[in-house]
């Protein structure tokens, strides 16, 4: 059998190999933590590859960027202090007068920063709804645009925009399309294949799946284009760098990542289908749901089943909602998403008020746990 390159491995072989490193002078299998901040030069002064302080270059960070880069198909790809960093550096990259059309429904933090910053920076944006491509149109036809921002599934609602065909539209006007692929992963769909330019994850999630680091990644489609390099400067000159050992944990934790999704969707999916058809359930958020408006779309876009994140809807309010949030035993009762142990929350408590999300949805996050545990907790949780 002859040796096979990294280009014929499937992603699920890549992940669990980190990329297939060894340690070349101890055999290691694990791969090591570079901590150091600064690189001694070569004896002609010249700068080594890797580059001469951590700012510029990582070979812990690198490791993990290298890694995300080639599950997503990309050409390049930088990490981030955290999901956010890596969001607003898209946004920082622009210039003044850019305007960018936003899907109205995607995580809070993304429109806070927006709220906050994007109009005093110049920058413009327009809402769009995320189930609606002639909303999108709508928009893209109104106002000349640098970039299109969505998320699919999207927060809180899991609301699936049809990747492909956004990106066909926002071309055909000249935008650039960023998505982010938090929810989805790298294991259910893979936006550059449908048309993406920019993808971007908070690591804190999945990626890393394990609730133990803050951390964000882009991936470019194309590394020679003006935004990518602008992105690379606002890197480089406004600082917001993953740590070493938040690198190391996370290059760690994408190597479980294939089987840890896989089995929260299966489990999201029995859960989903459970809520569906409970008494004491006004209605699920699933996109796995043949009921769901997503679904069909859905079903194109991710294979492998359709995430771990659903919402449900409690009859009544605020009051009848956290009621049953606080009956949690084997959920833990927090925010975030996609680590191995599974999570519940009042969504509109962790939000600020851009958001329209209902006072009485709840969001589960389903983590890697026997099924049947989950069902009972939330079965319980539900009684009235
Ligand atoms: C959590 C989250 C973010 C922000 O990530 P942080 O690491 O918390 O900054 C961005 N987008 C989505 C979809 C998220 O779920």
């Amino acid at each position: 059998m002859t040796k096979k390159s990294a280009g014929d491995l499937a992603p699920s072989t890549l992940a669990a190999q980190a990329l297939g490193w060894t340690d070349e002078v101890t055999g290691a299998v694990t791969p090591s933590i570079s901590v150091s901040t600064t690189f001694t030069r070569n004896s002609d002064y010249s700068a080594r590859e890797n580059g001469t302080y951590l700012r510029d270059h990582g070979p812990t960070q690198k490791h993990a960027e290298s890694l995300i880069c080639e599950l997503e198909g990309g050409q390049d790809a930088f990490s981030f202090g955290s999901g956010l960093a890596a969001c607003t550096a898209a946004f920082h990259a622009l210039e003044k007068g850019d305007h960018v059309a936003v899907s109205a429904v995607i995580y809070h933090g993304v429109l806070s920063w927006l709220a906050h910053f994007a109009e005093q920076r110049g920058i413009h944006y327009t809402l769009f709804d995320p189930g609606s491509l002639d909303s999108l149109a709508d928009v893209l036809e109104a106002t000349p645009t640098r970039l299109v921002w969505l998320e699919t599934p999207a927060n809180p609602t899991w609301a699936v925009t049809d990747i492909r065909a956004a990106c066909d539209l926002s071309h055909k006007y000249g935008a650039l399309v960023a998505v982010d692929s938090t929810v989805a992963t790298p294991v259910l769909t893979r936006p550059i294949e449908f048309g993406a330019d920019l993808v971007c994850h908070a690591a804190t999630k999945y990626l890393n799946g394990h609730s133990d680091v803050l951390g964000g990644l882009l991936v470019t489609a194309d590394s020679s284009s003006p935004l990518w390099e602008r992105i690379r400067l606002h890197r480089l000159y406004a600082g917001p760098m993953l740590g070493s050992l938040d690198a190391y944990l996370l290059v760690r934790g994408m190597r479980t990542l294939y089987l840890r999704v896989k089995k929260q969707s299966e489990n999201a999916l029995q859960i989903a289908r459970f809520l569906e058809q409970h008494p004491g359930v006004e209605r699920v958020h699933y996109p796995g749901l043949e009921s769901d408006p997503g679904h069909e779309v859905a079903r194109r876009q991710m294979q492998d089943g359709f995430g771990g994140m659903l919402s449900i809807l409690i009859p009544g309010g605020r009051e009848e909602a956290i009621a049953v949030v606080k009956r949690a035993a084997v959920f833990k009762m927090a925010t975030s998403l996609g680590g191995v142990e599974s999570l519940i929350e009042h969504r509109k408590t962790s939000e600020t008020d851009v958001t329209n999300t209902p006072q009485n949805l709840l969001r589960i996050s389903v983590g890697i746990e026997f099924v049947d545990d989950l069902i009972d907790d939330l079965n319980q949780m539900l009684r009235f």
